[in-house]
């Protein structure tokens, strides 16, 4: 059985990880969503927020589920007895940084594969960071999250 766990700071989740998600179910059996504690980034959401509104798209799906970590990716890949870290890359500045956490932790531990997958087109320009914005300065996030993750965020 292919395990993958997607982690990420999801700080909100958008269209384009969600489009990675479903893409990833034709590579693997089970996806688990990781909401990361990322200590560099300033959050928005809170963890248990992100994590609750994230579910609320998969709770039909038996091969998705979505939980939160602390500490280093491939020890929580090893608590959940997933062998592959699923990313995706929108752009080379995305691959520059993901190259060096992909390298770093293959020889922390060898036994677990990073797979990436290049996002859609329309979903290149897509980041949590803009959307992080947007929300502080007033607009709206409803183009930029998929529809239930906007109602669970913003009822
Ligand atoms: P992190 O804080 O770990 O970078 P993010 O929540 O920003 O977490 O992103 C999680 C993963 O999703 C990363 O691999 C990132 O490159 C990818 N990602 C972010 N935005 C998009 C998008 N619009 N389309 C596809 N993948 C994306």
């Amino acid at each position: 059985m292919k395990k993958a766990l997607f982690p990420g700071s999801f700080d909100p989740f958008t269209v384009g990880h969600e489009s990675i998600v479903n893409r990833g179910l034709s590579l693997f059996d089970e996806i688990v969503i990781g909401v990361g504690v990322n200590s560099t980034k300033a959050n928005l959401f809170s963890i248990e927020k992100r994590v609750e509104s994230i579910r609320t798209l998969y709770n039909d799906n038996s091969r998705i589920s979505v939980d939160f970590y602390d500490g280093l990716t491939i020890n929580h890949c090893k608590k959940i007895g997933a062998d592959f870290i699923l990313r995706g890359l929108r752009n080379s500045s995305d691959f520059g940084f993901e190259r060096g956490i992909a390298q770093v932790n293959k020889v922390m531990e060898t036994s677990i594969e990073t797979v990436f997958m290049l996002c859609l087109p329309e979903h290149s320009a897509i980041s949590s960071t803009i959307i992080r914005d947007i929300i502080r300065n007033g607009g709206s996030a409803e183009p930029f999250v998929p529809a239930r993750v906007y109602q669970t965020l913003f009822k």
